[in-house]
C-alpha cells in the first residue's frame, strides 16, 4: 500500500516548530477564551493561521437552538484575535468560526469553562455563582512532610451499585458523595460511599477522567459507560456526572460539592488529566489552529503515542502553556489536591517540571501532588530536544513529580501482560532483590533513578488491566470463578497488601482491591457494563474481613515515619537481613522518632524460622489478621507461616 503523505501538515509542522514562529507567535497573556463581567464580555483566541475569526452566540447549549448573533474577531498581534461585546452575556452559550487553510470549520473553544450537552457549544458562566455555600472555606490540609494513601476511583463505579444505599437521583453522579449515613442493607456497622473511605483510611481519592470527554452520550442513558480517557473539552467537567448536562452550569457546582464534601470529609482530591491525546483529531484544537496541537510523523500523519489516535505536542509553547494553564485553574477554581498525567511519556520533561513549579508558586502549592505514568503506547514523534518523562529519563525530572512504578506491580504479583504469570507473591525465584529495591522505593542505584520515596507511585493494581483478585484467579488457579471467594486467594491478597504498605513510597491501590474486586475477569473495562464496573458492597462485606485487614495495615503505616516520610534518605532507615531462604525478605524500618518495625515476608512453601533481631517484639500483623491492641510478644526465634507477610514493631 502506498504512504499517504500529507504535504500541509509535513510543512506546517516544520513551521511550528521553528525559532521564528516561536518569536513571531508566543502569547503569555492569561486571558484567551473568556473574560465576563455583566457590562462586557472579551472573546480571544490564539490562531496564527487563521484568515477569519467569527464567534456565534446562542440562547441555549443544544444543538438544535439557531445562533442569534455573529461578531467578527479583529486580528492583533502574537496571532490573537478577540472582540469586546458591550453587553451582559451570561449564560449565553457560544461557537466559533474559523477559516483557516482555505477551510471554515464551526468550533467550540478551547479555552471553554463550562459547555452546553455534548461538549460542542461553549458557555460564558459567572463562575462564583456555580460555587456551593460555604466553599470560600473550603479546604484540606494534609502534612506536606507526608505520603499520601490514594485510592483510585472512578465516579460511576463509586455509587452505581443499588445496594449502596445511595438515592437513586444521586447514585453514579458527583452528588453521590454529598451523602453520608448511607449504609449497605439499611446495616448502620455497613457503612458504604464517604463514610465508607473515611473509615479506610485513605488520605486521598485519585478520579478517573472527570473533565469533559466525548464516549458517553450525555442526553443518552444512565446505563452507559465509559473510563472517559477521551477528553473534549480539558476545562469543563463531564456533563453525564451531572443531574443536567444542559445547563452548563450545573456539571461546574456538582463538582464542587464533590469536592468540598471529600475535603470535609477530610479526604483530598487527584484528579486524572489526560492532555496527551483528544477524542479525535477532528478536535477543537485542530479546527482553530490546524495541526499546531498535535504530532505528526515524518509523512505528515497524526503521530499516535497514545494508541488513541493522536498525540499533542506538549513541547510546543502554547500547548505547554495550554497544559499549565489548566492544571492552575482546576487547582485554583475547584481547589484540586493532585493531578495523575495519563501517559506522561508521550510529554516532555521541561513541561512537566514547569507545571511543577508553576503550581508551586500558589499557597501550599508544593502539597499539590503530581504523578504520572511514566511510558507510553508508541515512541512519540517529539521535537529534537525534548525529552520524554518516562522512567528512563526520571533524573531529568523535579522530585516532586513521582512515578507509577511498572516495576514494583509485576515483581509482587506477576506481570500485567501475560495473565498466567506470578510474582514473588507465588514464590516465582530470582526475585528477591527486586523485592528490596520495591521496599526502597527503587532509592537504592538499582536502575530507577529514585532519590526519594516519594518519586515512586507503590502499587499493584489500577484500572487498567486485571483487578487484582482477577489476576490471583487468573494466574493461581485453573478456573475462571471470579465471584467465587477462594482462601488461598484471600491470603494472598493479604500477603500483597502488606508487602505494599510497608514499602516506601507512595501508596495507591485500585478501590475494591480491599475486597476482591472481580470485573468477571476482564482486564480492559473502559466500556464495560457499570455493573462489571461498579463497586459492588455487597462482596465489600462478604470480604469485610479482607476491607478490616486493609484499614488496619493503613493505620499501622500513618504510625511508622520512615515508610511516611517523603523525602527520607531510603539507606539510613531500611535494613535488610540477609537469609539463606530463597523467596524470602525481611528488614528492619527504623525511625528515629518512632518504635523499630521488623517485616518479614515468606513467599516460600515452607514454614520458616526467623531470628528477631534483639530485645521484645510485638506482633502487629501475622499474614491473616492486623491487631490493633496490645497483642502478643516475642523474642528470639518465631516460626513464619509460607506465603504471607509477617510485621513486628518493637515493646518497649
Ligand atoms: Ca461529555
Amino acid at each position: 500500500m502506498a504512504q499517504v503523505i500529507n504535504n500541509t501538515a509535513k510543512k506546517l509542522a516544520k513551521e511550528y516548530s521553528s525559532r521564528i514562529f516561536e518569536e513571531k507567535f508566543k502569547y503569555d497573556g492569561d486571558d484567551l477564551g473568556v473574560t465576563f463581567t455583566k457590562e462586557k464580555t472579551v472573546f480571544k483566541v490564539w490562531s496564527p493561521l487563521a484568515t477569519k475569526i467569527s464567534v456565534n452566540l446562542y440562547k441555549n447549549g443544544d444543538a438544535e437552538t439557531e445562533c442569534y448573533q455573529t461578531y467578527v474577531l479583529e486580528k492583533g498581534k502574537n496571532g490573537v484575535w478577540s472582540v469586546e461585546i458591550n453587553e451582559d452575556l451570561e449564560n449565553i452559550y457560544y461557537t466559533y468560526t474559523v477559516k483557516a487553510l482555505d477551510n471554515e470549520r464551526e468550533t467550540g473553544d478551547i479555552y471553554a469553562r463550562a459547555c452546553g450537552v455534548n461538549s460542542q457549544r461553549s458557555m460564558i458562566v459567572n463562575l462564583k455563582d456555580t460555587n456551593p455555600q460555604d466553599w470560600e472555606k473550603d479546604s484540606f490540609s494534609y502534612d506536606k512532610n507526608l505520603q499520601p494513601i490514594i485510592y483510585e476511583l472512578h465516579i460511576k463505579d463509586f455509587s452505581y451499585d443499588k445496594n449502596s444505599g445511595i438515592s437513586d437521583k444521586n447514585r453514579g453522579k458527583y452528588l453521590a458523595f454529598t451523602e453520608t449515613g448511607t449504609c449497605y442493607n439499611n446495616d448502620k456497622d455497613k457503612p458504604t460511599g464517604i463514610d465508607y473511605l473515611k473509615k479506610l483510611g485513605i488520605t486521598h481519592v485519585h478520579i478517573l477522567p472527570m473533565y469533559d470527554f466525548g464516549s458517553i452520550d450525555e442526553d443518552g442513558s444512565d446505563t452507559q459507560f465509559n473510563w472517559g480517557y477521551d477528553p473534549v473539552n480539558y476545562n469543563v467537567p463531564e456533563g453525564s456526572y451531572a443531574s443536567d448536562a444542559h445547563d452548563g452550569r450545573v456539571r461546574v457546582k456538582e463538582v464542587k460539592q464533590m469536592i468540598q464534601a471529600l475535603h470535609s470529609a477530610g479526604i483530598g482530591v487527584i484528579m486524572d488529566v489526560v492532555y496527551n491525546h483528544t477524542y479525535n483529531t477532528d478536535s477543537f484544537f485542530q479546527c482553530t489552529v490546524p495541526y499546531y496541537y498535535y504530532r505528526v510523523d515524518e509523512n505528515g500523519n497524526f503521530s499516535n503515542g497514545s494508541a488513541c489516535g493522536n498525540e499533542t505536542a506538549s513541547e510546543r509553547f502554547m500547548f505547554r502553556k495550554y497544559m499549565i494553564d489548566s492544571v492552575m485553574y482546576w487547582a485554583k477554581e475547584y481547589h484540586i489536591d493532585g493531578f495523575r498525567f495519563d501517559l506522561m511519556g508521550l510529554h516532555d520533561t521541561a513541561t512537566m517540571n514547569t507545571i511543577r513549579e508553576t503550581l508551586n508558586t500558589l499557597p501550599n502549592g508544593e502539597n499539590i501532588l503530581m504523578y504520572g505514568e511514566p511510558w507510553f503506547a508508541s515512541t512519540p514523534a517529539m521535537d529534537k530536544g525534548a525529552i520524554p518523562a518516562t522512567k528512563e529519563n526520571l533524573r531529568y525530572l523535579d522530585t516532586n513529580i513521582a512515578i507509577f512504578s511498572d516495576d514494583t506491580r509485576d515483581t509482587i504479583k506477576g506481570s500485567v501482560f501475560f495473565e498466567k504469570d506470578g510474582g514473588f507473591v507465588n514464590g516465582k525465584p530470582f526475585l528477591t532483590d527486586k523485592v528490596r529495591s520495591a521496599v526502597c522505593a527503587w532509592c537504592d542505584n538499582s536502575g530507577v533513578d529514585a532519590y526519594y520515596p516519594r518519586q515512586i507511585i507503590s502499587y499493584v493494581s489500577a484500572h487498567d488491566n486485571y483487578s487484582l483478585y482477577d489476576k490471583l484467579v487468573l494466574s493461581m488457579t485453573h478456573t475462571q470463578d471470579f465471584k467465587n471467594i477462594n482462601k488461598t486467594l484471600i491470603d494472598t491478597n493479604k500477603f500483597i497488601a502488606t508487602i505494599i504498605m510497608t514499602c516506601c513510597g507512595t501508596t495507591f491501590f485500585q478501590a475494591g482491591e480491599e475486597f476482591a474486586r472481580t470485573k468477571d475477569g476482564i482486564g480492559d473495562s473502559y466500556n464495560s457494563a457499570p455493573e462489571i464496573n461498579m463497586l459492588n458492597w455487597e462482596r465489600a462485606y462478604q470480604n469485610k474481613d479482607l476491607v478490616d485487614f486493609y484499614a488496619n495495615l493503613i493505620a499501622f503505616r500513618k504510625t511508622v515515619p520512615a515508610l511516611m516520610k517523603k523525602n527520607i534518605k531510603v539507606s539510613k532507615h531500611i535494613e535488610f537481613v540477609d537469609t539463606e531462604i530463597q523467596s524470602m525478605v525481611h528488614f528492619i524500618v527504623k525511625s528515629n522518632d518512632s518504635k523499630d518495625v521488623f517485616v518479614v515476608y515468606n513467599a516460600s512453601e515452607n514454614q520458616a524460622i526467623v531470628n528477631l533481631p534483639e530485645g521484645d517484639w510485638q506482633i502487629i500483623c501475622d499474614g491473616k489478621e492486623v491487631f490493633t491492641d496490645n497483642t502478643q510478644v516475642f523474642n528470639n526465634e518465631v516460626v513464619i507461616e509460607k506465603k504471607c507477610g509477617v510485621i513486628f514493631r518493637k515493646h518497649n
